[in-house]
């Protein structure tokens, strides 16, 4: 792929300072799909002064002006849709369907989703009815630094640059190591449309360079970032140092509470191929499966033959199959959740440790279910990231609800019940940010964010945007005076 070896920076690709190179590697395969230059901190540095300067002129556009460009993005988005799926199935391993939709798709739908949503948005307004002078106006927060992950390589970028066009930032992405190529598309995608310079910069690099350099520079004015909760730490630290606005999408540990009034055999085989999907790679995955005492014995034996529906296969090829995961490093980590949770009593009752049969090269596992998950095991509060469902027995709706808040994650729940009273009881009970009850998702354009330690951002639409906008009250915004301009600090 061209531009592996460039970073965007001022409207154009330029040479990187750094000259350091690492291999991005299909996971697949395990094989070098081309060198990526990884930037140092004087690459940060010199993308967030063009971001920087651009701010001054592009930060008092109108929102008109900012809506035809996200509308000409959703246009080529659209033209080159397939490429993106190609490249997103490279780079993460996600099979050629799933890659296409909902991976690439998504995206989409997020760009189509800020247009409509700017509409929405209050840019300016009195501060209460009759107030006719007094204004509060909404301003976009300046430069922005976004530093996304490799699951939904494509839609987490979406969401952030998405955003900040809306709203009027100027920005510097960092895209994960692990998944460049779908950045570096948008990138091209971005650079057809125009975008005034320095609007949208692209640097590549790790955590510890380019990450920990953008989210302390004195210059930028707000970090987006989405990814693990150890680094999400790690920049609110450093971002606390210049009063930043740090805006966090971090991991999740979600639950499925099942009661047995719903129809079991729906309710686990689609909770269960939630799990799989994506290999397991997904921040809202709802791999703590709560089942009622009743269903318990019947949920087993559904999941069980769910997981072996599911096989791993060769993402080039059409079909529902399972990827591989990303790395070596994921597939250590997965495997080592599993191996513990077995060794500290839970029964396994699908899939297992090692490679599926004829897959020895790739990251590939097994889809693995394990039954009789107890809050004492270690697999019961990790976030697991791998296609791996467990579950476990609830008695009464109070437990399901204890169980199912019993994490220092909040990012996603879901509920299953014939009883629809029940399940918007429970919805509310469960201290997460985004819920499905019955296997309904909030629509595109809904915020997607999370409780504790899942987080502190609303995504996606105009809940989405408005995490990129500062208020501003303005007296004499009219010139009508409407309460005498006496103000009497405390
Ligand atoms: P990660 O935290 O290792 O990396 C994410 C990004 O942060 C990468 O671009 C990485 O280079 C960068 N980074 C790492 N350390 C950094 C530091 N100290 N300073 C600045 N940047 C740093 O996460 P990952 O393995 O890429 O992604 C998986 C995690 O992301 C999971 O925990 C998952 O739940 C979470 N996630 C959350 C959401 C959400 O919306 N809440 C969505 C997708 C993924």
């Amino acid at each position: 792929m061209e531009n592996l070896d460039k970073f965007y920076i001022d409207g154009a690709w330029v040479a990187p300072i750094s000259d350091q190179k690492i291999d991005v590697i299909n996971p697949a395969t395990e094989q070098s799909l081309g060198n990526l230059c990884i930037g140092s901190t004087k690459d940060a540095d010199r993308a967030v002064i063009a971001a920087s300067k651009a701010f001054q002129t592009w930060g008092l556009t109108e929102p008109s002006e900012r809506q035809i460009f996200l509308r000409k993005l959703c246009k080529v988005y659209k033209r080159r849709i397939d490429e993106m799926a190609q490249v997103i199935s490279l780079e993460m391993g996600a099979p050629k369907d799933f890659a296409m939709s909902p991976q690439a798709d998504s995206a989409l739908g997020t760009f189509q989703a800020m247009v409509e949503g700017m509409e929405h948005i209050n840019w300016s307004g009195p501060v209460a009815p009759g107030q006719v002078d007094s204004f509060v106006i909404r301003e976009p927060i300046g430069v922005c630094a976004l530093i996304t992950p490799w699951n939904w390589p494509i839609l987490q970028v979406a969401m952030k640059v998405g955003a900040a066009i809306a709203a009027g930032c100027t920005m510097v992405l960092k895209p994960s190591e692990l998944s460049p190529l779908s950045s570096i598309l948008l990138t091209e995608m971005i650079h057809e449309i125009g975008l005034p310079n320095g609007v949208y910069n692209l640097v590549n690099g790790d955590g510890a360079g380019v990450g920990s350099a953008l989210s302390s520079h004195p210059l930028v004015d707000m970090v987006s970032f989405t990814g693990s909760t150890r680094a999400g730490r790690l920049i609110g630290e450093a971002g606390a140092k210049s009063i930043k606005r740090v805006a966090l999408e971090l991991g999740g540990k979600s639950p499925n509470i099942i009661f047995a009034d719903t129809d079991i055999d729906e309710a686990v085989t689609r909770g269960a191929n939630q799990v799989f999907d994506n290999t397991g790679q997904s921040c809202d995955s709802p791999t703590k499966m709560l089942v009622e005492d009743k269903a318990y014995d019947a949920a087993i034996e559904v999941a069980q033959k769910a997981a072996l529906k599911r096989v791993s296969g060769d993402p080039l090829l059409a079909g529902n199959h399972l990827g591989p995961l990303v790395s070596q490093l994921q597939y250590d980590k997965v495997q080592s959740i599993i191996s513990r949770a077995i060794d500290q009593g839970a029964v396994l009752v699908a899939g297992g440790l090692g490679k599926p049969d004829g897959l020895n090269q790739g990251f590939f596992m097994k889809t693995t279910v394990l039954a009789d998950v107890t809050p004492d095991m270690d697999i019961w509060h990790d976030e697991i990231f791998g296609p791996v469902l467990t579950l476990t027995r609830f008695r009464t709706e109070d437990e399901a609800v204890l169980l199912s808040n019993d994490t220092e994650y909040g990012l996603a729940g879901n509920v299953q019940s014939a009883d629809f009273e029940r399940a918007k009881r429970v919805a509310r009970r469960i201290r997460a940010g985004y819920i499905t009850i019955n296997g309904n998702w909030p629509g595109s354009g809904a915020p997607f964010g999370g409780y504790k330690q899942s987080g502190n951002g609303r995504e996606g639409g105009l809940l989405g945007i408005e995490d990129f906008l500062e208020v501003k009250a303005v007296g004499g915004w009219t010139g009508e005076s409407s309460h005498g301009g006496l103000w009497i600090p405390s």
